[in-house]
C-alpha cells in the first residue's frame, strides 16, 4: 500500500534520509523506531509530502505522489496524520474540527459529515465533547480529537508521529488503546513511537532507523529479544 523506493533527502549538508526502501502492506502496522535526529518525523513527511525528496519513489496504493494542487489535497486526505502536538484548530469546536475536512476535500453533504463525525468521536471516547473548543479539552482528549478527524477522511493509511510524547503519562494509555483498537480494525499505521509496550501488542514490524537510514527490520518479538546491530542494542539498552 506504501512504497518508499530508494529515497534520499538532503536538509543542505545533511542527508537525513538515505537509501530508503520500505514497503508496508494494506492492514500492517509497522513501529519505527530509534535516536532523536534519526530521521523519522521527517520519513513520516515525506510520505504525505509535507516535505519533498531529493530522489527516489514514493508511491501510495499504486499511485506516485502528486506535485501540487487537488491531487495534493486528496493525497493527504488518503493519508491521515497524527502529530506529538495535536495541531487542532483552536478556534473551531471539536465537532467542526473532525467535519471540516470532510466538507471542504471530501466534499460530503453536511448532515452526513455531521454524523460520521460524532460516530468517530463516540469511536475515540470522546462524545460528549463535541461542543467544546480545543484549549476546554485535556492532552489525551484533543489527541483522540486529532485521530478522530484523521480518520474523518477515511484515509487508507495512518501516520504517527510520536503521538502521546506531549502527554502526561495517565493519558497516555487512552491514546494507545484507540490505537490499539484502529490497528486491530485492520487500519494500515505507520507509528513512531517510544511507547515499547505498544510496538510489542500491536506491531507486525519494527523498523529500526539511525543516521537517516533503516539499520534493521524484524518483528517485535525478533528486534526486542536479538536485536542485530549495535546501534539497536545500543537504543534498546538506553530506553527498555
Ligand atoms: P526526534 O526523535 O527528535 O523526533 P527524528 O528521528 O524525528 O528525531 P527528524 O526530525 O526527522 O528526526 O530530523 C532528522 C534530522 O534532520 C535532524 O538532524 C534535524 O535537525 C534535521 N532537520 C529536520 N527538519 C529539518 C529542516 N526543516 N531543516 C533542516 N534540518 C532539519
Ligand atoms: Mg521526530
Amino acid at each position: 500500500l506504501v512504497v518508499l523506493d530508494n529515497v534520499n533527502k538532503h536538509f543542505g549538508a545533511l542527508h537525513v534520509l538515505q537509501d530508503i526502501d520500505l514497503t508496508i502492506a494494506r492492514g500492517e502496522v509497522v513501529v519505527v523506531i530509534g535516536p532523536s535526529g534519526s530521521g523519522k518525523s521527517t520519513l513520516c513527511r515525506t510520505i504525505n509530502r509535507l516535505e519533498t525528496v531529493d530522489s527516489g519513489h514514493i508511491a501510495i496504493d499504486g499511485k506516485p505522489l502528486p506535485a501540487e494542487g487537488k491531487e495534493l489535497a486528496r493525497l493527504r486526505a488518503d493519508v491521515g496524520m497524527v502529530f506529538q502536538s495535536f495541531n487542532l484548530f483552536a478556534h473551531k469546536t471539536v465537532l467542526d474540527n473532525v467535519m471540516l475536512g470532510q466538507l471542504k476535500v471530501r466534499k460530503t453533504d453536511k448532515q452526513q459529515a455531521e454524523q460520521k463525525a460524532r460516530a468517530l468521536l463516540d469511536r475515540v471516547g470522546v462524545a460528549n465533547q463535541a461542543d467544546k473548543y480545543p484549549a476546554q479539552l485535556s492532552g489525551g482528549q484533543q489527541q483522540r480529537v486529532a485521530i478522530a478527524r484523521a480518520l474523518a477522511m477515511d484515509p487508507k493509511v495512518m501516520l504517527f508521529d510520536e503521538p502521546t510524547s506531549a502527554l502526561d503519562p495517565e493519558m497516555i494509555n487512552e491514546v494507545l488503546e484507540v490505537m490499539q483498537q484502529l490497528a486491530r480494525d485492520g487500519m494500515t499505521m505507520i507509528v513512531v513511537t517510544h511507547e515499547m509496550g505498544f510496538a510489542r501488542s500491536a506491531a507486525n514490524r519494527v523498523v529500526f532507523m539511525a543516521d537517516g537510514r533503516i539499520v534493521e527490520e524484524a518483528t517485535p518479538d525478533q528486534f526486542f529479544s536479538n536485536p542485530r546491530s549495535d546501534r539497536a542494542k545500543d537504543f534498546l539498552s538506553k530506553i527498555l
